[in-house]
């Protein structure tokens, strides 16, 4: 063996994953849909053994953090009062000559990137992120409207506003469609469904301050120019934690969280070396934030955002109270004022930190002077644990004892693989292309030693291994 390449290209990574079945382009058979992406067999258990393992540290294993799961779907009042509708926005130029649509920050804005013309950019405009549908049976169908009074009255103010008698509506216009009651946005983050949840966390159980909620699911953004692979993408998944803490002790939490995320990035086997904060300046920070790190990686894209750590003062609680009117003060178990807690939030996302583990985990080396590719994969996340399966297949007394030590190793591990096809050194390139730690093999030696031989993908050296030890 010599030593690994530790270069990988993101060409390398798509095209191992859409080969083996880790992630292919979203709706490929109709021609795809830009910024999504589907996970296939071995894509969607890295996920999850990813986004469990993260529940498992930063929720299970500790005392101080509890989970919710919120609805996608919420009340438009969340996005106006945590500011997305006004601010949450993305700067857009369109060229004049080829109508190619950027954002403005990711290009030069002097040449055309696909038309190559000079001079097509003007103004910026800015464009919201946030995908806007609709709430019930919105279209005028049935022949008759319900709307609230509260409706009809913000449609009546629209009368006063525009001083006119009249408006005319679209066909089918709904009278909610017209006042916009009836909007509602897919969300463009986790956290909000968590803040929106705060008082109910409280009031069900009290927990001691500090403490965290933490939250997984889908976000949505429309991405003006998806790009870099699932890198960024406009449908993703977010793993987020709004950590509670006194307003005068938030610096001890930051750091403890700040260390929790190099834990947490060792875990997931990312070098130490690749990982890298960025202090983020006072000018590029969100007005309410007193201080934000980036964690970056050194993807094959280049270093980039991996996850972020902002501490975000009262700015969202505060917000909700003022917006909904509901109390969202703490009230000290220890006696003393109530007030309303500042909050640090740590925010991962889960398709960059997918791309984290793959190019950490991709490796080339020589095996008999021969080429291999393979995932060096931590156990806990690879999507297969073993490989199993008799030296010959057409020897039924080796296909019988295989197939008993395959049954117990997948009743112990689950996600075990029976392999049986080919030769054992193309089984064992197959199983090192998807990261699989160990491959058994049964052979004639097994009937009699009750042994098989376990390969190690790593160091590629095998041992003869007890059939009791491995599956007891
Ligand atoms: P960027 O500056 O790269 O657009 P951001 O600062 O807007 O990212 P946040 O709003 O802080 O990102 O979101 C938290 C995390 O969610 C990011 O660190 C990233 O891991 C993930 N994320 C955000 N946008 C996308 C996207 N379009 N596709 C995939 N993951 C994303």
């Amino acid at each position: 063996m010599q030593d690994n390449k530790s270069e990988v290209s993101l060409e390398d990574i798509v095209s191992l994953c859409k080969r083996r079945g880790f992630i292919f382009p979203g709706s490929e058979v109709y021609g795809g849909l830009s910024g999504t992406w589907d996970y296939g067999p071995l894509g969607v258990t890295l996920k999850r053994n990813i986004m469990n393992l993260w529940w498992k540290t930063f929720v299970e294993d500790r005392e101080d953090m509890v989970g919710v799961d919120a609805a996608i779907l919420m009340n438009q009042k969340v996005w106006q009062a945590s500011g997305h509708v006004d601010t949450f926005t993305d700067p857009l130029v369109e060229c004049s000559n080829c109508k190619s649509r950027f954002r403005e920050d990711q290009i030069d804005t002097a040449k055309c990137p696909t038309c190559g013309k000079t001079g097509t950019f003007g103004e910026a405009r800015q464009f919201n992120m946030m995908f806007e549908t609709k709430i019930g049976p919105t279209a005028n169908v049935l022949g008759e409207i319900k709307a609230t009074r509260q409706e009809v009255e913000s449609m009546l103010k629209i009368f006063d506003d525009e001083k006119t008698e009249e408006i005319t509506l679209p066909v089918n216009t709904d009278l909610r469609d017209a006042v916009g009651a009836s909007t509602v946005f897919l969300r463009p983050e986790t956290a909000q469904g968590i803040f929106t949840n705060f008082k109910n966390v409280v009031d069900t159980l009290y927990p001691d301050l500090p403490f965290g909620i933490a939250q997984q699911g889908k976000a949505f953004r429309n991405e003006i120019s998806p790009r870099d692979f699932v890198f960024r993408s406009r449908e993703f998944e977010q793993m987020e934690i709004e950590y509670f803490v006194h307003p005068e002790k938030w610096e001890e939490s930051f750091e403890m969280l700040r260390l929790a995320i190099h834990d947490w990035c060792n875990l997931l086997g990312l070098p130490e070396t690749a990982v890298h904060e960025l202090e983020v300046e006072q000018d590029d920070r969100a007005h309410y934030s007193k201080r934000t790190i980036d964690f970056e990686f050194d993807f094959p894209i280049g270093r980039k955002e991996l996850l972020g750590l902002a501490y975000r003062t009262d700015f969202d609680l505060g917000n909700i109270e003022r917006v909904s009117g509901k109390n969202m003060k703490y009230t000290p178990k220890a006696g003393g004022k109530p007030f309303i807690p500042h909050v640090i939030e740590p925010s991962f996302g889960v398709e960059r930190t997918i791309m984290a583990v793959l190019t950490s985990a991709y490796k080339v080396d020589e095996v008999n002077s021969e080429k291999r590719v393979y995932l060096a994969l931590p156990d806990n996340i690879a999507p297969v644990k073993y490989v199993v399966g008799p030296l010959l297949k057409n020897k039924p007394e080796l296909v019988a004892k295989a197939r008993e030590v395959y049954a117990g190793l997948k009743k112990k591990h689950g996600a075990v693989l029976w392999d049986d096809n080919a030769n054992i050194g193309k089984r064992y390139r197959r199983a090192d292309e998807i990261g699989v730690p160990y491959c058994v093999v049964i052979d004639f030696d097994s009937l009699t030693d009750n042994a098989v031989t376990v390969r190690d993908r790593n160091t590629t050296e095998q041992k003869r291994v007890s059939i009791d030890e491995i599956i007891g």
